[in-house]
């Protein structure tokens, strides 16, 4: 007899520490135990099943079994599946950073395994960039209120989420904030283009008072996904890539969540002015999507000028960093055929078609008495919830997953971050499900 879904999460209860989690509340809230998946689906061991509302924590893309994917994953198996980087090179890794290359105007590709090893690498390659420069005091570092880097300690010292961060303060570098972009924080009249230009003033002044003691700031580019997708308007990207320039402080766009079509666009940064051509960070890190939602893959791209300031005869001015499993083959062949499907596809037009094939739907789920903010980019549909009371989004969880949704809202944030395959149909079964839940008065 196959074990339940009761046995494998009593199971997973006492042998597995779960993530972001209070163990203590599985006491009464049920672990969800997925046998399989299939393309936006997932599906527990009695047979039920989950649209995946959050693509498994922003990550999945073209489904779960992907076909293509797995296609191109067993011959790479077949051929090799890792070899040390260091002193070695293989073919997935040498095409991979060809083409991300080619795609962010950037280069010299450096890989890590998770989205925060790839916050790790763009920091100290920062400081150290300055540091062989002759500018030891350029050690701080600037991030936007709310916003989300990952977790590590480097990584956590420019993440603006207390609940994360809080009790490890006495472990993090103080680093510098400033006002978010974000437009919901905008006055009553105010656009988010004009709301944006007054929060790149406070980088502005803050720049001006302490440059000389900055290396970077760090940017999620268009929205700020664990601040509840928190969109904001492209000119601050411009004005914080001039005063970058100005100031000479180096800009990191975080595109781990955002890379890889979630915006609309491959890169989020494209929205700023188009990376290949004008507008371009001296950092762009990748992550989450990079592999379909396959296997940990991170990467940070920088410019020639910061490759050059590393080359040199002293072996400490290179760059001594590295994890194991850096440039993974598997991974690499992962993300190549991930890419491959967006060309051959048309995959950016399709989410366009797509989205605006739901607008209306959605608009009448915005229209909702008790939602405001209602708001669409690329492929995420985001909502506050006025009324709601604290506890809300874990009531909402297992309200939608008895429905077939799985969404986990950020506190009064409900989002739909679906996979590309995600049909029309689907979307829209998931606006349905959202409007029942608030006309029931769930809160
Ligand atoms: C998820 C995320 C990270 C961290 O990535 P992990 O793989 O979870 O370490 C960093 N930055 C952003 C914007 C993210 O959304």
């Amino acid at each position: 007899m196959n074990p339940s879904n009761q046995d494998w999460l009593e199971r997973s209860r006492h042998a597995v520490w779960h993530p972001c989690t209070q163990m203590k509340r599985h006491e009464t809230l049920p672990i969800v135990p997925i046998a399989r998946g299939e393309g936006a689906w997932l599906v527990d061991f009695e047979g039920r099943r989950y649209l995946d509302g959050v693509s498994s924590w922003w990550v999945n893309l073209f489904g779960h079994a992907n076909p293509r994917i797995n296609a191109a994953l067993l011959d790479q198996m077949n051929t090799l599946e890792h070899v040390i980087l260091a002193g070695f090179t293989q073919r997935p890794v040498v095409e991979l950073s060809e083409k991300l290359g080619a795609l962010t105007g950037l280069g010299h590709a450096f890989y890590g395994s998770d989205g925060a090893s790839a916050t790790e690498i763009a920091l100290k390659m920062s400081y150290h960039y300055w540091r062989n420069l002759g500018r030891e005091r350029k050690t701080g570092f600037v991030s936007l209120e709310n916003s989300y880097h990952g977790e590590t300690l480097g990584a956590l010292s420019v993440t603006d989420v207390p609940l994360f961060s809080a009790t490890y303060a006495p472990l993090l570098r103080q680093t510098q904030r400033v006002k978010s972009p974000d437009w919901r924080l905008a006055e009553p009249g105010e656009s988010a283009e004009a709301y944006a230009l007054r929060a790149a003033a406070e980088l502005e002044a803050l720049f001006e008072a302490r440059a000389d003691e900055l290396a970077a700031l760090i940017v999620e580019p268009l929205c700020q996904g664990a601040a509840g997708m928190a969109m904001y308007h492209p000119a601050y990207l411009r004005r914080a890539r001039e005063l970058c320039d100005r100031y000479q402080v180096h800009l990191i766009a975080d595109e781990i969540a955002m890379g890889f079509g979630r915006t609309g666009t491959l890169f989020a940064c494209e929205q700023a002015g188009g990376l290949r051509e004008g507008w371009k960070p001296d950092f762009i890190c990748l992550s989450k999507g990079i592999t379909g939602g396959y296997l940990p893959l991170s990467a940070v791209l920088t410019t020639d000028a910061v490759y050059a300031a590393f080359y040199d005869d002293e072996v400490g001015r290179g760059f001594l960093h590295s994890h194991s499993y850096t440039g993974n083959a598997l991974a690499c062949r992962a993300a190549l055929e991930v890419l491959a499907i967006f060309e051959d596809d048309g995959v950016l037009a399709a989410n366009r078609a797509k989205a605006a094939a739901v607008a209306a739907d959605f608009a009448r789920l915005a229209a909702h008495p008790r939602v405001e903010h209602a708001r669409q980019l690329g492929m995420i549909w985001a909502f506050e919830v006025k009324d709601a009371q604290p506890g809300f989004s874990g009531r909402v969880f297992e309200a939608a997953l008895a429905r077939g949704l799985l969404v986990r809202p950020v506190s009064n944030t409900v989002y739909l971050m679906p996979p590309y395959v995600v049909s029309i149909g689907e979307l829209q079964q998931a606006f349905d499900v959202l409007h029942r839940l608030l006309d029931e008065g769930l809160a």
